[in-house]
């Protein structure tokens, strides 16, 4: 469906795709012709807004550059939405048909009857009390034929309605986006739709950490946004770090990030909290005229197990419970939720 063009027109999106990748460092290979062919054929505007924004910045983009914006833009949207949509459209449509169908039998039928009641009194070949049976039979069929396409009527309004909010639901899986530009992680919509794939049952003694910036609004302020950027970016790096397996990573909007460890066990967990907490202390600030500052950034974090019969939300409420108890205890540590307390944390 995406890519509906001509052989000749999309000999020619490619060769516009060619020519514009060619300044750039990113090889030649199938992520970067992607995301060259969606932008020369105007396929993707979320992806051409912000590579113009890239470009009109001078940016040589680089491998790194042009598989974040295929994660984002390409790989990220949201297929299972679109699957499920499509199966829905499927299901209205074929309802639609039976009714239609059947009204047509109806009409048939109705016609049959009219036909052979004209004929009759064409040729005055019936009785008169056998015509006026067969009159009282093609209006009572009339009366049937009206029902039958009043019924028709109302169901295609209401099929119509269900279409619109598909179309609706469509719409938003190609605009609504998985991940987050700035960091290249799942975004909060990303993380929802990777736990419902999972099946939530399996949230049972699953680690959930709930991480935020600390005073990030003064980092802001101190150093500036697109410093304040370059650290969001570097939080999501350490974040990636150590993921294993099924294990996954997310902001989910300004400075609050969160991490959903399958693949790890309580204890590790923590552990792995703690080592996230030392190693963002450590990270450098630049500031445009090269001057560096370390020791500026931390993170408090707060850690919850799944129980049975927790959703996403109601895990994430206990982890935000203990993200807001490491805040009032100073800040810069790791916080168990109650219930979540292993045999021999690491964590503080
Ligand atoms: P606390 O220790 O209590 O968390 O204090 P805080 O200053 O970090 O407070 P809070 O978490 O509420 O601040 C979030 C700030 O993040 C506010 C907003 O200006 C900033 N912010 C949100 N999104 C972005 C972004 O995309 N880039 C940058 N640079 N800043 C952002
Ligand atoms: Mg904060």
């Amino acid at each position: 469906m995406r890519y509906q063009h001509s052989r000749e027109e999309s000999a020619e999106i490619l060769r516009r795709a060619l020519q514009l990748m060619s300044p750039h460092q990113a090889g030649y290979h199938p992520v970067s012709y992607a995301v060259w062919y969606e932008h020369a054929g105007d396929l993707n505007p979320a992806l051409t807004q912000e590579l113009e924004k890239l470009l009109a910045a001078d940016a040589r983009l680089t491998d790194e550059d042009v598989s974040r914006l295929h994660g984002v833009h390409i790989a990220g949207r949201d297929v299972r939405a679109f699957e499920l949509a499509q199966n829905q459209l499927r299901e209205v449509l074929g309802e639609s048909e039976k009714q239609a169908a059947h009204a047509e039998r109806t009409v048939k039928r109705f016609t049959a009857n009219l036909d052979e009641a004209i004929e009759d009194v064409r040729q005055q070949a019936a009785p008169a009390d056998t015509f006026t049976e067969k009159v009282g039979k093609v209006l009572a069929e009339a009366a049937q034929l009206q029902s039958v396409l009043g019924a028709l009527h109302q169901q295609l309004t209401r099929q119509r309605q269900e279409v619109d909010q598909v179309m609706e639901r469509l719409e938003r899986a190609q605009t609504e986006p998985l991940r987050d530009p700035l960091t290249g992680l799942k975004n909060l919509h990303g993380l929802r739709r990777a736990i419902e794939a999972r099946g939530s049952s399996r949230l049972t003694a699953v680690a959930f950490l709930a991480a935020d910036i600390d005073h990030f609004k003064h980092i802001n302020d101190t150093y500036g946004h697109v410093v304040g950027d370059k650290v969001l970016a570097k939080v999501a790096g350490i974040l990636r770090e150590d993921l294993t397996g099924e294990d996954m990573a997310a902001r989910l909007g300004g400075d609050e990030f969160a991490m959903i460890l399958p693949d790890k066990s309580l204890d590790a967990a923590a552990a792995l909290a703690e080592k996230i907490r030392a190693a963002v202390t450590r990270t450098v600030i630049t500031r445009t005229d090269g001057t560096q500052y370390s020791g500026v950034v931390t993170l408090s974090i707060g850690l919850a197990i799944g129980e049975p019969g927790d959703t996403m939300e109601s895990l994430r409420h206990r982890a935000d419970e203990a993200l807001y108890d490491a805040k009032d205890a100073g800040r810069n540590r790791v916080a168990l939720a109650a219930n979540s307390t292993p045999d021999s944390s690491a964590a503080t």
